[in-house]
């Protein structure tokens, strides 16, 4: 199936690790005319970039945002609009969290899980609107968390923030839809990247065992369904929130 990516401009955040880079390579190898690779983390976008590169086309670019800030994601989509005319695709990836019960965390612990998780999502979304409602049309895709649909434990603040871009996904969805605008959510459940590294064989061995699949994800099996989403093969879909992990969630 022709996913009808070739001539879109597309923007990665997080794109520097993990599912981002998965996502921004798939992106690149489905033919995407450019893949903007952004990250706080410059040597990990950069070398995103490097490994697209591999693929012999050359349409990947790296640049530095840090989603917390409107200003930054305003810049680098001003930016995007200035070089390629337009902006068809923007996958909001980047997040970080830190694992602790509620009543041992801190202001600061919750501030920062909702500044990079939520915040970062809707400074980023804002952007991004602007020249896709101009030029008649987009597709954004907010990766959440199986955390944001059931709760997970000792992730209470990062089960808020991810339940709140659901809901931010939908509400955006509802208004802009008229425009040609999507707007959807995939929910991973636990993936093997460098951001969940920590996790014990023993640990990942039981969390694989609760899946129906019986297995853990890895960023491929979310990127795959990202790809999707940004394409020309979601025309009727939007404000939908879609879980990644082997059946643990069913909604
Ligand atoms: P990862 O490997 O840690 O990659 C996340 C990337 O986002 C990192 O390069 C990180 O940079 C970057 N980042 C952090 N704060 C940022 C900011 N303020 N602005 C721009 N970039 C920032 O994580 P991952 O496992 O691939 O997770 C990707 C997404 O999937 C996240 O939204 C996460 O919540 C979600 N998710 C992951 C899992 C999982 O099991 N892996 C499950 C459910 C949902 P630094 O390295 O400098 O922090």
């Amino acid at each position: 199936m022709d996913l009808g990516l070739s001539d879109k401009v597309v923007l990665v955040t997080g794109a520097g690790s993990g599912i981002g880079r998965q996502i921004a390579l798939d992106m690149v190898a489905e033919g995407a005319a450019r893949v903007v690779v952004a990250d706080l983390n410059e040597a990990g976008a950069a070398q995103t970039v490097a490994q697209a590169d591999e693929q012999g086309r050359g349409v990947a670019t790296a640049v530095r945002l840090d989603v917390t800030s409107f200003e930054n994601a305003n810049s680098v989509v001003s930016g995007i609009q200035a070089e390629h005319g337009r902006l068809d695709v923007l996958v909001n990836c980047a997040g970080a969290w830190r694992v602790n019960l509620f009543t041992d965390s801190k202001p600061e612990d919750w501030a920062f899980e909702i500044n990079v998780c939520l915040m970062g999502v809707i400074n980023c979304t804002r952007a991004a609107l602007d020249p896709m409602i101009a030029q008649g049309g987009g597709k954004i895709v907010n990766i959440s968390s199986d955390a944001g649909r059931i709760g997970e434990f000792r992730q209470a603040v990062y089960s808020g923030a991810k339940a709140g871009v659901i809901g931010f996904s939908k509400a955006v969805a509802r208004e802009v839809g008229k425009s040609g605008v999507h707007i959807n959510c995939v929910c991973p459940g636990y993936t093997k990247t460098p951001g969940t590294a920590g996790l014990t064989e023993e640990l990942e061995a039981r969390i694989a065992k609760s899946y129906p699949l019986r297995k853990i994800g890895v960023p491929s099996d979310v990127s795959r369904v990202v790809v999707f989403l940004a394409s020309d093969g979601a025309s009727h879909i939007t404000g939908q929130t879609l879980s990644v992990s082997g059946g643990y969630v069913m909604v």
